[in-house]
């Protein structure tokens, strides 16, 4: 049986990713230090002798008892206002935390994939951003600590495989809702969930002409799965192209909840939000044979059907 360590299993794509690798016939190995993750979406894996769970943080030194055939770095805050209460946390999980696993990985002669993200091309300035875009990203803004830590994060990973010849491989995440997300991360589709639910405004930062491109949980995890068994070290790209504008998309989610006394108000747009996003992603297409299977609006249902249950009516 092959042996995963996954890091933020207990996090919205990690514990995902927990239920594909348990289904795909590996022992997993989960680590959170629950900062944002929460218990409650790896319970059931807990019965589990093919799964177990330490409670730590990876900016601290790592140790996993056993052989590690692979190693999947999905711990950090990932919401803006996540990464805004805990700057500090943000740096270092992207910084020491992936030194810390691409020294485990080279001990146990483990591959690792790292989760990097469509924040290091920044406000993009190139449409649809491809993996040779270098980005515009601004180092001291509020996005900044994320941003710039996924940067090196990449950039050492890099080193790790040029230097040590480390099997390594880099995923850059866009936009991916599913069930799991935290009602309160403050993300477009919990804030919207939540709020056409309780019948209140829907949030919509600027005039809401910023667009985005959401890809179902269930599709990332595949494309995911599918770089980690390939032979391809270099960053891809993995979102859905579907591109929609936040003003749009709040829209959806009205007629979807269908609440009367839901409605849309206009809030400031915050600092250095991107202008547009959307993956480029024939690499993935064509070294990964992988592209999204689902649409927005059967996604979007099946979310519906989790935020039904867990947000809280007043
Ligand atoms: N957004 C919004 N209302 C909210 C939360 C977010 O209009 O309550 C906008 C935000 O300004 C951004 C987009 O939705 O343009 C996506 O934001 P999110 O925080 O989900 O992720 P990002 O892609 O910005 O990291």
């Amino acid at each position: 049986m092959k042996r995963v360590l996954i890091t933020g299993a207990a996090g919205f794509i990690g514990s995902h990713l927990s239920d594909k690798f348990i289904k795909e016939g590996y022992h997993v190995i989960g680590m959170d230090n629950l900062i944002t993750g929460n218990l409650a979406n790896i319970e059931h894996l807990f019965k589990l002798k093919e799964f177990e769970f330490y409670h730590h943080d990876v900016s601290k030194f790592v140790h996993v008892p056993g052989d590690l055939d692979y190693i999947l770095h999905f711990a950090s805050p990932a919401s803006p206002i996540d990464y805004l209460k805990m700057p500090i946390q943000t740096l270092k999980v992207g910084s020491l935390g992936t030194h810390n696993l691409l020294g485990l990985a080279k001990s146990k002669n483990a591959r690792i994939l790292i989760a990097s993200t469509s924040e290091v091309y920044g406000d993009p300035l190139v449409h649809p951003q491809n993996e040779e875009y270098w980005g515009n990203v601004n180092p001291i803004g509020p996005r900044g600590v994320y941003d710039e830590a996924k940067r090196f994060q990449e950039a050492i990973t890099m080193a790790y495989h040029n230097f040590h010849g480390l099997e390594t491989r880099i995923v850059r995440i866009f936009n991916t809702y599913g069930p799991r997300m935290r009602v309160e991360d403050g993300r477009v589709l919990p804030a919207f969930f939540s709020q056409a639910l309780r019948g209140e405004g829907l949030t919509v930062f600027g005039d809401g002409s910023q667009t985005r491109s959401f890809c179902y949980v269930d599709d990332l995890v595949e494309g995911i799965y599918k770089l980690l068994l390939s032979d391809y070290h270099m960053p891809v790209n993995i979102g859905n192209p579907v591109e929609i504008t936040i003003r749009m998309f709040a829209d959806e989610i009205l007629e979807l909840v269908d609440n009367p006394k839901a409605h849309i108000v206009f809030k400031d747009l915050p600092v250095d939000d991107p202008k547009q996003r959307q993956p480029d992603i024939t690499k993935a297409k064509q070294i990964l044979d992988w592209t999204p299977k689902f649409d927005r609006a059967e996604g979007l249902r099946l979310t519906y059907e989790y935020f039904k249950t867990v947000v809280e009516r007043r």
